[in-house]
């Protein structure tokens, strides 16, 4: 049986590449629906190549361009953000593969749980803002929410086959982004064009951005958490820069796990699709010979507070996570608009923790409450 797959963020970097893989097992898979924010044009030839059963874009504005450029084909066309909270929930989807960018994909996760689709998560943000709230849905749905972030993924693939053992530790490996080897001093200056270009991997804005400030690695921190049952201090994040090593499990008799390959997303998305099966795939592969030195660096918190504020905000829980996201946000939407300097981004985002009031236990409203109340605050700090 085809499993139906519903993209949220069909034009993004992982968007794109989750339908290389299903154009590359046409008998396994079919993409059902596909969704965008802004990007009509490429949504539309994305429309006409896969012809899904639905579209939706977010932006309401470009309905219209949309439903003009398909109206010759039998598929339904929908806008606006209320529609991509309700077409996960279309009866004969199987999997939700979340890969859209920030909190936005928080309610459409929500509703793809409640209606019992299975999650490939790529939307981090999803379980940094909501972790515990949105385990608790999967337990009682019982859904399962399969990792497509390569760490994740590479612990993932390491527990296989190791239920009911320990796990001493997980090792999250960061490449170190562009700026692994930068002073203090020369991280003061750095521009966003610098900040873009990330050594090892080709990906979108937002988390480029979070992975050259480290805050990206802090959210996997905190996504690792959630999605293995783990405590704060069996969270070991090591830097690796030549990325070959995805990450890592340390078991109760020391012995380590580790997934390896090239940095190609096409892997864990494939894997969250296909799980507990793995499917033949035509991409590169690791050639020994040619990676001769693999390294490894304890991160350095003080020049990428990012890190220890992630660290802070798990280990004090509660909306704690939802504040530093939602501050991040900010930030990294200003950074791309030159408002806000690379190191004065951990200085918004420690400020907004301090400022937006902590709720131990809280509910979705909560949630949504703090997410406003934390943006409205990081934007006054970043406009004094
Ligand atoms: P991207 O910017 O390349 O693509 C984002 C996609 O989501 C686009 O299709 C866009 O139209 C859509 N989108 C963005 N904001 C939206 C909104 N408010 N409402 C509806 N749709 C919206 O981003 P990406 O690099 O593909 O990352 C997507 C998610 O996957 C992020 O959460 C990121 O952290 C995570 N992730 C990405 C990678 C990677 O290699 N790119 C790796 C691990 C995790
Ligand atoms: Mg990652």
């Amino acid at each position: 049986m085809k499993k139906l797959i519903a993209i949220l963020g069909s034009t993004g970097s992982i968007g794109t590449q989750a339908l290389q893989v299903i154009e590359e097992h046409p008998d396994k898979y079919e993409a059902y629906v596909l969704t965008a924010n802004n990007r009509v044009e490429e949504l539309i030839a994305q429309a006409r190549k896969f012809k899904p059963e639905a579209v939706v874009i977010a932006n309401e504005a470009k309905y219209q361009q949309l439903k003009d450029a398909l109206a010759d084909l039998p598929v339904k066309v929908y806008a606006g953000e209320e529609a991509l909270c309700q077409i996960v929930q279309e009866k004969p989807i199987d999997i939700v593969l979340t890969a859209m960018v920030g909190y936005a994909g928080l309610r459409p996760t929500i509703n793809a749980i409640r209606a019992r689709k299975a999650i490939a998560l790529a939307n981090k943000e999803t379980l940094v803002v909501a972790g515990e709230l949105i385990n608790q849905l999967a337990r009682v749905n019982r859904t399962p929410i399969l990792p497509v972030d390569s760490e994740h993924s590479a612990i993932f693939q390491c527990l296989a086959g190791e239920a009911g053992n320990a796990i001493e530790k997980v090792i999250l490996t960061a490449s170190g982004g562009p700026f692994r080897t930068f002073s203090h001093e020369q991280l003061k200056t750095v521009t966003k064009e610098q900040a873009l270009r990330h050594p090892n991997w080709d990906m979108g804005a937002k988390i480029t951005i979070d992975s050259a400030s480290m805050m990206n690695k802090g959210f996997e921190v905190i996504e690792a958490k959630w999605l293995f049952g783990v405590r704060p201090d069996q969270i070991e994040v090591v830097v690796h820069p030549q990325s070959v090593i995805h990450s890592m499990v340390q078991f109760e008799d020391g012995a380590v796990k580790a997934q390896l390959g090239m940095p190609d997303m096409r892997l864990p998305i494939q894997y969250a699709f296909s799980y507990p099966d793995r499917l033949h795939a035509s991409f590169p592969r690791l050639d020994f010979t040619k990676c001769t030195e693999l390294t490894f660096e304890q991160p350095d918190t003080t020049r990428f507070r990012n890190l220890a504020l992630a660290y802070e905000a798990l280990h004090r829980g509660g909306n704690i996570p939802c504040i530093v996201n939602a501050a991040n946000e900010v930030c990294v939407a200003a950074f791309l608009h030159d408002r806000i300097s690379f190191l004065g981004m951990s200085d918004v985002i420690e400020k907004t923790m301090e400022r937006v009031a902590f709720i131990q236990q809280p509910t979705y409203e909560d949630y949504v409450a703090t997410d406003t109340e934390a943006r409205c605050v990081a934007k006054s700090l970043i406009n004094k």
